[in-house]
């Protein structure tokens, strides 16, 4: 067994392995790479003992941890034999985040402590009980387990919820996740997939990124989750959806194997993914594709040609080079899962969502990937606490579909609420069921739109308000103390948006991004590369920069109060009663009616309500009074209005009629 898989296993570092063995009685030499089965099993035999975990591994990490809290908040040694009274409770898998919260430490901490046992986990991560058992202890607690089922999240027991009919399922296309460190080209690698299978006249922008796409290569498919990196992964599996079967771990050549390299092939191993390795950018002149391997197999994944197990791939993204080559391997790769990647299209759908956000026109929009069955228009679905009923579906190219089958992505329309990320849609048959459902969420969904706000509600309203937020950081440690004080920060008014994180310095992609969302964008301990610079000015986009977290917070916190003082104030203006439809045009209609109370006045918005049901939105665009164009008309008038939406209105319906002012 090699020295490394013996220190995971025993979850300590290789180093701290080598340096314990004499202690313990094992001559394993200094430099050893590999034990002998014998060996191992004795090793590991004694190291499961808790008592010599304590002796032999609690008393450095424990100083450690003392020194740390000492600095921190000057904690004495009463605490610590206060500590060791107390019982943490562990269920079988517990996120970080929480179990920090359980043990009253700053989640940082912690992330140091399970890094220096050679467990890479971030925030949000799960561990199982026997690590988090063996970390807690390490820390003067005493630990017990839990019956809980969750911590955290809704979690689902997923072979459960998918219940594939095996005996008439067929092989479904193989379902794809890309990851590996910042800037390694994970989207640049996505984008030259996609690339290959869009014939030109298609390429012209009319794709969708609906969260996934799906690629064919000689009459077979492949489907590609289309969130590169690992946190839409990790928020899938969090609830435990299992959603890939294999994966591409990107490597730069010009830059080998990088910490969250390392990140990504923890959560790989965790889903248990059979995985290839991209080795990408070998078109630049600094690639060096035997160092990447050499890299891999000092963490235990030698390269096939290296007699090993890891199959790696040398491709360009950004030239296109070897995707075929690269595709060809998956398929290779999947083929030998194959029996596992099945699905029965008879059954009723169930997915998991894949994207999911509110569209003003439109309503909450979500995209799903089906994992079993078939989706079908005007099935009644359920995703957690959100309900819904299929009205239109979508395919990445922007196709609308009827139909939607295992390992297809589509975009839905029809829900009441916005769906989270990770969560599983299922096809509910009883309509009484939905509706019981339907009831409970209508306190609790989404509001969709700006609503109606009376006087009172104003300062509910203003909570809405929105800071989005891009960071850059140097290292993940500063990123999850970034994330733990914007968490500590009031956003009773205003909330904090952490729309993208990343490590490593700003470039013309955050520009970009921090332009096209119109979020601050804000580099901890990091440069700007010139391209992004020059990039920022011409987008005039102001970067802000910080290397002490207390300033990045202060920062913030002023601009909070600098947002908070504008409110935004729906004022009712009045109600259109239609009583004609003219004319309809696309997302347009021209509509005659009377004017029931207030006013109907240009340039405003107004709720649709069809039999006192708020249906859609709608933009008033003109209004006709007398055949002559005017600006506005009163109560107890008829007049001829133009409205533009997405929802078509109807005869019969009442426009409320509302306009937005800032305090
Ligand atoms: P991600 O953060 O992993 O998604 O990385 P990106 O796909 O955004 O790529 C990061 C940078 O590397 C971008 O500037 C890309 O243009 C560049 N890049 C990606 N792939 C290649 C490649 O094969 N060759 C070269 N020369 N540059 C690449």
């Amino acid at each position: 067994m090699n020295v490394t898989e013996l220190a995971r296993k025993l979850k300590i570092t290789p180093a701290k392995l080598r340096e314990l063995m004499p202690q313990l009685g094992f001559d394993i030499g200094e430099r050893a790479i590999k034990v002998d089965t014998k060996m191992a099993q004795a090793i590991l035999e004694k190291l499961s003992n808790p008592k010599i975990r304590r002796e032999y591994l609690g008393e450095g990490v424990v100083s450690e941890f003392k020194k740390i809290k000492k600095e921190g908040e000057g904690e004495g040694e009463d605490k610590d034999k206060e500590k060791s009274n107390i019982v943490i409770e562990i269920p079988e898998k517990i996120a970080v985040k929480e179990l920090a919260k359980r043990m009253n430490m700053p989640v940082t901490n912690l992330i140091l402590e399970l890094m220096k046992s050679g467990v890479m986990a971030s925030l949000n991560q799960e561990i199982d009980f026997e690590t988090a058992s063996i970390i807690t202890e390490d820390l003067g607690y005493q630990s017990k387990k839990s019956d809980e089922e969750i911590s955290g999240v809704e979690r689902v027991d997923y072979d459960k919820v998918l219940q594939i009919d095996k005996k008439s399922a067929i092989a479904r296309p193989p379902v794809v996740v890309v990851m590996g460190h910042v800037d390694h080209g994970k989207t640049k690698l996505l984008d030259a997939i996609r690339k290959t299978n869009i014939v030109d006249e298609e390429a012209g922008g009319i794709t969708q990124h609906i969260g996934a796409y799906q690629v064919e290569k000689n009459g077979k498919w492949l489907t590609f989750i289309d969130t590169p990196g690992h946190e839409a992964f990790s928020a899938m599996r969090s609830r435990g959806a299992q959603v890939a079967d294999v994966a591409i771990l990107v490597v730069a050549a010009d830059d080998g194997v990088q910490p969250q390299t390392i990140e990504a092939i923890a959560h790989i191993k965790q889903a248990g993914l059979p995985f290839i390795v991209a080795i990408n950018k070998i078109d630049k002149t600094d690639a060096n594709i035997d160092k990447v391997k050499g890299d891999l197999a000092k963490i235990d994944l030698n390269p096939e040609d290296w007699g090993g197990k890891t199959i790696c791939v040398p491709i360009s993204a950004k030239q296109g080079l070897n995707i075929d080559n690269l595709l060809e391997t998956l398929f290779l790769v999947v083929e030998m899962e194959q029996a596992e990647i099945v699905a029965n299209p008879n059954q009723k759908a169930v997915g998991t969502i894949i994207e999911s956000h509110i569209d003003k026109g439109e309503g909450p929009i979500a995209a799903v990937l089906i994992q079993n069955g078939s989706l079908r228009i005007n099935d009644l679905v359920k995703i957690g606490k959100c309900t819904g009923k299929i009205r239109a579906m979508k395919t990445w190219k922007g196709e609308s579909v009827k139909l939607a089958g295992p390992s297809t992505p589509v975009r839905i329309l029809g829900l009441k609420s916005a769906p989270q990320v990770g969560e599983i849609l299922k096809v509910v048959v009883d309509k009484k069921e939905l509706r019981k459902l339907g009831k409970v969420n209508k306190a609790m969904s989404i509001d969709r739109k700006v609503k109606i706000i009376k006087e009172e509600d104003k300062e509910k309203e203003s909570k809405k308000l929105k800071i989005r937020i891009i960071l850059k950081t140097d290292v993940l440690g500063t990123t999850e103390a970034i994330d733990e004080s914007l968490e500590k920060i009031d956003q009773t008014r205003v909330t904090i948006d952490l729309v993208k994180q990343g490590m490593g310095n700003i470039t013309e992609k955050d520009i970009e991004n921090a332009d096209g969302l119109s979020a601050y964008l804000i580099g901890f301990s990091v440069k700007m590369t010139s391209e992004a610079k020059k990039m920022a000015s011409i987008k005039n986009v102001e970067v802000h920069m910080f290397d002490v977290i207390y300033d990045l917070i202060n920062f913030i916190e002023a601009e909070i109060k600098k947002i908070a003082g504008i409110e935004k104030i729906a004022k009712k203006v009045g109600k259109f009663k239609v009583l004609k439809i003219f004319r309809n045009g696309k997302n347009w209609q021209i509509a005659g009616g009377e004017i029931l109370e207030g006013k109907v006045i240009l340039n405003t918005k107004a709720n649709i309500l069809r039999e006192g049901e708020e249906v859609g939105e709608v933009d008033i665009t003109e209004i006709e009074s007398g055949k002559v164009q005017v600006k506005e008309v009163v109560a107890g008038q008829q007049a001829g209005v133009r409205v533009e939406g997405s929802v078509p209105v109807e005869e019969g319906d009442v426009l409320d009629i509302y306009k937005i002012e800032e305090k």
